[in-house]
């Protein structure tokens, strides 16, 4: 395997006048070249934080980094700010929830993705947030005019040459969030990070743009990090899921393996919470994330577990073992397993 990012152990603390949050607790994470990951939990579970801390665009105050690395080709970003910058600027990029915060009201599509094409390094607020992240190739009007209407065709857009000289406000929002993931390709990243693009989207158009995006991500063969709360977007998009839970990741597998033989509680409660997906049916998980300034001992689940042992999961934080699936590993950190279990074992385990 070739591998293009890993984080490894990332704590982030957050200061507030509440006190200290202590929201990222030993965060791993790695992304092959080529693989889609999605890093799925509940709102407040710090995958934005993980992503933010990724993009160096967590607010540093009050956000503090306490712990970890985030190496990118084998270089730790976190020591060495101009290779965060170049990186940022030149291979990775963000496709973000929410179009109409990031675009401009007042410039037609074609000026912003020229912008966004030619950006040079101000920081003003709202799209030129993408911008940040893209620094550009500075391509000549022409060259960058056909470039954004190969993107605007290949994000089936219709009309790509009108769709240049339209505002915002006259798009549809599923034509918005075309424009945002063109306007985040224009130039040419290796690595995309998505930070819930389709939740605001019915589902047809939110599944119209999952296609459209994997099928962009697996042509030019790059890697992505796809953030969402929700497990069935994270099955159609990722080929590997990351579960996160107040600010760990729980469990990580292949996507279907996970989604076949859930080991996690938490991950096994997710899954329970929609049952047209999967067949499962329960009733999710009671309870709510824990206060991120006194975190539970432990294991940060065991408030909510319904399979908590007495005295060992209120009291030692669990390892992270690896159990061995079919074709990859399953990371799963919980006291109920180790790695001395195959994938069968570990089955039962879950569904004693
Ligand atoms: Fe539940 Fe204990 Fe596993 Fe945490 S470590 S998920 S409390 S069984
Ligand atoms: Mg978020």
């Amino acid at each position: 395997t070739d591998t293009l990012l890993n984080v490894s152990d990332l704590s982030v603390d957050f200061e507030t006048y509440e006190g200290r949050h202590h929201v990222l607790n030993g965060v791993n994470l790695t992304i092959e070249k080529g693989e889609t990951v999605a890093l799925v939990g509940e709102t407040g579970c710090g995958k934005s934080v993980t992503a933010r801390s990724i993009m160096g665009t967590l607010p540093r105050p009050p956000g503090e980094i306490t712990s970890g690395r985030i190496d990118y080709r084998g270089a730790d970003l976190l020591v060495d700010p101009t290779e965060h910058e170049r990186v940022k600027g030149e291979e990775m990029s963000m496709i973000f929830q929410d179009p109409m915060t990031y675009l401009s009201p007042v410039y037609s599509v074609g000026s912003m993705m020229a912008d966004v094409a030619t950006y040079s390094g101000s920081n003003d607020a709202s799209w030129l947030d993408i911008a940040r992240n893209l620094l550009g190739q500075r391509g000549n009007k022409k060259e960058v005019r056909e470039r954004s209407i190969e993107l605007l065709e290949r994000m089936r857009i219709p009309d790509p040459e009108g769709t240049l000289e339209k505002y915002p406000v006259e798009l549809s929002g599923g034509m918005r969030q075309r424009i945002i993931i063109a306007m985040a390709l224009i130039n040419e990243p290796t690595f995309l990070l998505a930070d819930e693009p389709t939740t605001a989207l019915d589902v047809t158009v939110q599944d119209q743009i999952l296609d459209l995006l994997r099928e962009h991500v697996e042509e030019r063969d790059l890697s992505m990090l796809y953030i969402t709360h929700n497990l069935g977007v994270a099955r159609k998009v990722a080929d590997k899921i990351c579960i996160m839970y107040a600010g760990e990741v729980v469990e990580v597998g292949d996507t279907e393996e996970l989604f076949d033989a859930p080991l996690h509680p938490y991950t096994r409660g997710l899954l329970d919470s929609i049952p047209k997906l999967t067949g499962f049916d329960g009733d999710g998980i009671d309870g709510q994330i824990p206060d991120y300034t006194d975190p539970p001992q432990g294991c940060r689940f065991h408030p909510r577990c319904p399979a908590a042992i007495d005295g060992v999961c209120d009291a030692e934080p669990p390892e992270s073992p690896a159990i061995e699936g079919d074709d990859s590993d399953r990371r799963v950190t919980c006291h109920l397993y180790d790695d001395e279990m195959t994938l069968n074992d570990a089955v039962a385990v879950a569904t004693d």
